[in-house]
Order: C-alpha cells, then structure tokens, then sequence
C-alpha cells in the first residue's frame, strides 16, 4: 500500500519551517500531498495562486511532494486522496495543545493517524504570522522563508 500523507496548512506564505517538516518526512512516505487549506471566511495576505507557486517553487524536484488545495475538513480530503495520515510540525507546547484534541478526533472519527514531527530548533520560531508582521511593515523577510522576495 502507498503511504500517503497530507501535510495541511494555510502556507500564508510557506516558511523554512514548513520546508524543514516535509524534508524530514520525505523518508517516511511515499508520497506527501501538501494541501492548502482554503477557508472562504479567512483573510489571507497571498493569494492562493502565490501560496501555491511558493510551495511549487520550492518542492518542484521532489518527485514525491504534490500540492493540492482543499475546502472543508482536513480529513475528509485525506479520504478523497486516499491519504493515511496527516503530518504536522510541532514548535511548542501551545501547537501541542491545538492539535491534540484535533488528532485525536480524526483518529476516532475519520480513522485518520496523525504524526508530528518537533520543529528543528534553527527553525522552530519561524512562523507565517510573523513573517507576515515582517512583510506587512516593509522589512526584509527573506531569511525566514524558501523564495526570493
Ligand atoms: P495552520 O494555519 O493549519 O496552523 P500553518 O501553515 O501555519 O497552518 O502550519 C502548517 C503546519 O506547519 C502546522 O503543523 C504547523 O505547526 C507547522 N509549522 C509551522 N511553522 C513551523 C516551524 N517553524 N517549524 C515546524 N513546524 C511548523
């Protein structure tokens, strides 16, 4: 059977972060479909189209890595790819705490296994909420995320 897993997430834009979780997954999948998730209610600073090149961009030699986006819920889309299980990336206890409860349910609920894998330490304070602060006042963020700005 194909080990498949998502890797979901908004990618408002994807950071050196991100890039760090999916590399390190690469031995362990066959393939890795990240997924940006689309929320009509949510305001995003890039469009889809620019979250989308960015992670292109950056996995384009990864014959094992696909992007795709989705609506609705996370593990439904796993269904629809046939996907086993969901990769996330841990920083701290406070991502812990979120995902925890969500883990389990889509265990219980969806038969989704989800794996996390700890933020390396180089890397585990990027996020896209600052690099967005970053971007939003004009300065250079270019150290913290896989494209030229
Ligand atoms: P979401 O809006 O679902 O949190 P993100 O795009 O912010 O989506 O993050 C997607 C995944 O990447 C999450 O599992 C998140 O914890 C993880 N992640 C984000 N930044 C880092 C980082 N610096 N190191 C490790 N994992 C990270």
């Amino acid at each position: 059977m194909t080990k498949r897993a998502v890797f979901p997430g908004s990618f408002d834009p994807i950071t050196l972060g991100h890039v760090d979780i999916i590399k390190r997954a690469l031995p362990l999948f066959d393939e890795i479909i990240i997924a940006i998730g689309v929320n009509a209610q949510k305001k995003y600073m890039f469009s889809l189209e620019e979250r989308k090149h960015f992670i292109e961009t950056a996995f384009n030699e990864y014959e094992s890595v696909q992007v795709k986006t989705y609506t609705g819920l996370t593990a439904d889309f796993c269904k629809a790819e046939n996907a086993q299980f969901i990769l996330r990336g841990l920083r701290n206890t406070a991502d812990f705490t979120y995902e925890q409860t969500i883990a389990q349910a889509n265990a219980k609920v969806m038969d989704v296994e989800s794996l996390f894998l700890l933020a390396s330490p180089a890397v585990s304070y990027i996020s896209s909420s600052i690099v967005r602060d970053i971007a939003r006042n004009g300065g250079d963020y270019s150290a913290l995320v896989p494209f030229s700005i």
